[in-house]
Order: C-alpha cells, then structure tokens, then sequence
C-alpha cells in the first residue's frame, strides 16, 4: 500500500500518548475493530505541538461502540452521529467511518449537507474529512500513519487545502472557511491557492443558512483555542465578520486588542476564561452607541437594560449563544458604571456580587485601554478628556481593595470618598 507510512520516521511515538486514547484504540482493536487516531490529535503530534485533544475513528457502528464500552460511552449527535467514551479522566470522540454526502437526499436545496450518518469504510472516510492535514490516519499500535491525500507532504510545506473540488466543499459547508481560519491562526500555515480564492463575499453570505448554534460553536473554538492574538485580524481581513456578528466593528478597536491579549494570556497560564468575555467586549461598543441613545429620554438604568436586550437580539439571530451566556454579558455591561462611579454604601454589596470578578476584569480591561490612551494623548501633547464612561481608575481600586484584609477592607470603605 502507498499510502503507508512508518510513524516512528515521521517522529511519532506512542509513548508520548495519554493514556485514555491508548485505551480506547486498544479496546477497539481488541473487539476486532479497526480503529485509528485522525484530525487534530495527528496533525498536531506531527508538528511537534501538544494536541489538545485526540479524535478516534473506527469502522464500528455507534450501537457496536456502546456495545464494547457500555456505560462509559455516549451517542450524541443527530446530523453527525458520533460517540463520547470516557476513559480516565479525559473523553474522547469516536466517529464510525463515514461514506461522502453523494446522494443527494441527504444535502438541501443549495447542496448543504443535511444528515451524514451513511457509514462506509476508510478510504471514503478520507474524502468527507475537510483538510488534507486533518486526514491522516495513525494507528499507534501497528506504527503506521496512513496519508491517502497528501496530507502528510501539506504539513511539510505547511499548506492548508480542502480535499477535492475546493469551491463544492465549501458550498457543502461554509462552516469549513471558519475553519480554514483558524487553522491558519493556529498553526501559522498558508492557504492554497483554491482555498484562497474562496473568501468572498458570496461564500460568507451562505453562512447564514448554518444554524446559529453551531456557529456559536465554533466561534467558541476560535475565541478559545489561546491563539485569539493571531485570530482576530483573520476575521476582519478575510471578512468573516460580515456574517459572524450583527453590527461588525471595521477594525481591530484597541479594546480588542486588548482582549485577545488577555484572552490568550489566561489561556497559556491555564486559567479558565469565560467563552462569553470575548463576545461582552466585541458587542460593547454596540451596546455603549444604543444606551448613549435610549438614555435621552429613559431613566439611565431602563436605558442598559433595553440597549443589553437590542444587541443581545440582533446577535442571537447570527450566533446563538446559550441563555446563561447572554445573562453573562448583560450583567458585565450593567455592573460596569457600577463599579466606576459606586455609592459608598454600595461596595461591599457589588464586591460580593457573583459576577463582580468577570466584571471587574471587563472594568480592569477597558482601564489598561484607557492608560494606553492618555499615555499616547499625552506623548501627542493632546488634552485629556474623560467622558462618561470612563473607568475613573477604579480597576485599580478594586484591584487594591482585593489585596486587602477583610479589617483593612472595611477601613477602605469608611475611608472611600
Ligand atoms: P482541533 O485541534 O481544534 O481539535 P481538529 O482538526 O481535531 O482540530 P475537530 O473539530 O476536533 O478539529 O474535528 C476533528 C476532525 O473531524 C477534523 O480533523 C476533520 O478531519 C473532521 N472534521 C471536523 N469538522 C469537519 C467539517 N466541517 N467538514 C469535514 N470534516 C470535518
Ligand atoms: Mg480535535
């Protein structure tokens, strides 16, 4: 077969595996299955990066799957049935091979795919895959790495490219130049020529037969992945915005800048982010452009409340974000005068509010954004004006007061002025 290659050659070795993927290929394997790690979990090994997480994809059905894990296996999924197996403390996604949308019954009537749970065997497994270098296949107990595509040449060169007619794949599913995206921004690669030429108007235009929620998803993916820096000025120049959000911002704001920053940053030290944070600082200046116009004639707190609502909207309608999500932000932006300009009799209750430590980090944000500017003002010999929403340098309060002891905390409120 030429499309076998020696795994160890290509540097993989199986040691430098967890454990939880091990098992499920073994166990697999065990049963009589085939059974082979594909996607992320390759591509990545092979570049010397530490994958994420590791996909599994076998010729077992799901039902034969649940079958050999039982309890630690789950089906989910209804256009794109696939199991989730627990092992250990990790989960990994086992998908059945699975036979290319070719009949037509199963795509719509602009040729999107509707279901894809045709199961076939692995040389039609590899044509459904979306890049060439998402489409190699390591079995880790036989040594082999299975390339039926070019792939493993494309990570070489480190070249981006959908697999067969380039402009059909992506009609099939847009979702796929979001992907190409943020392949880009992860591993620094190019696009191909084909590829390249897909980033249209036209083409973006067809993401907004995607479900909301799955576009939600995915920008999840690409906000979280701890390679948002490099991200963002994709989305702006390969106008994918257009279609991702209601009222794009043009350029990256520097509040933007200052989130991927951050964003990133937490990431790399292995803090948790909220996935929501992201979309609270691309959505404010929406929100700050309606209040600063429903506040002429609405009592102030009427006003974030019906400006939160009318973005939160308009954004549903192009990213479903779940409702918890939505709470999420509109809290940030309401508690955001809050913590610039408190009632001294208020402190103590907004430092105890639930969501006073994303809020204050949205507030500790906008105020390193503040400083940048008034630094450059102040180099430009320009006046600096502060306007209503300024932070009033109470980030830095806050970040004080939480250094404090709850006797010195106390003395800081009866001191506050
Ligand atoms: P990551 O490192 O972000 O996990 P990944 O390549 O593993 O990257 P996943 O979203 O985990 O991406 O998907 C796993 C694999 O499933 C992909 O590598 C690809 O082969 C296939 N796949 C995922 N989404 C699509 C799609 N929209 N069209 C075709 N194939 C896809
Ligand atoms: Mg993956």
């Amino acid at each position: 077969q030429s499309a076998r290659r020696d795994a160890k050659k290509l540097g993989l070795n199986k040691a430098d595996l967890p454990n939880s993927i091990k098992e499920v290929i073994s166990t697999l394997t065990q049963a009589g299955f085939e059974a082979y790690i594909v996607g992320g979990g390759v591509r990545d090994a092979l570049l010397g990066l530490k994958p994420k997480d590791f996909d599994a994809v076998t010729n077992a059905t799901p039902n034969q799957i649940k079958e050999v894990f039982g309890k630690r296996c789950r089906i989910i999924g209804r256009r794109f049935q696939l199991c989730h197996v627990y092992s250990g403390r990790d989960m990994i996604e086992v998908a059945t091979f699975r036979a290319p949308p070719k009949d037509n019954n199963h795509l719509t009537e602009d040729g999107m795919i509707m279901r894809d749970n045709v199961w076939g065997d692995i040389y039609q497994d590899v044509v459904r895959r979306d890049f060439s270098i998402n489409a190699l296949y390591y079995q880790p107990f036989d040594d082999i790495v299975y390339d039926f595509c070019g792939g493993l040449k494309d990570v070489e060169n480190r070249t981006i490219r959908l697999l067969g007619d380039t402009q059909k794949r992506v009609e099939e599913d847009p979702v796929r130049l979001l992907r190409a995206l943020r392949f880009k921004a992860k591993l620094q690669f190019d696009f191909d020529n084909a590829l390249n030429q897909q980033f249209n108007a036209q083409n973006w235009a067809l993401l907004a037969q995607v479900s909301p929620h799955r576009l939600y998803d995915e920008t999840q993916k690409m906000f979280t992945g701890g390679y948002l820096v490099p991200m963002l000025p994709l989305l702006f120049d390969y106008g994918a915005f257009s279609q991702l959000l209601f009222y794009p911002p043009t350029t990256v704001t520097p509040l933007l800048n200052q989130v991927t920053i951050n964003t990133d940053r937490r990431i790399g030290s292995g803090k948790s982010i909220n996935p929501a944070f992201f979309y609270a600082t691309i959505l404010w200046e929406n929100y700050l452009y309606l209040l600063d116009k429903f506040k002429k004639n609405t009592p102030f707190s009427d006003a974030q409340n019906q400006a939160a609502n009318k973005v939160l909207d308009k954004q549903r309608q192009h990213t479903a974000m779940p409702k918890f999500a939505e709470q999420f932000i509109k809290d940030i932006w309401l508690m955001q005068p809050r913590l610039a300009q408190p009632r001294k009799k208020n402190l103590q209750k907004l430092f105890e509010n639930p969501r006073f430590r994303a809020a204050y980090d949205f507030l500790m944000m906008r105020e390193q954004v503040e400083a940048k500017n008034q630094a450059l003002a102040k180099q430009h010999g320009a006046a600096i004006t502060l306007d209503d929403e300024s932070t009033n340098g109470m980030g830095h309060w806050w970040a004080w007061f939480q250094t404090l002891g709850a006797k010195q905390q106390q003395q800081a409120i009866d001191e506050f002025d």
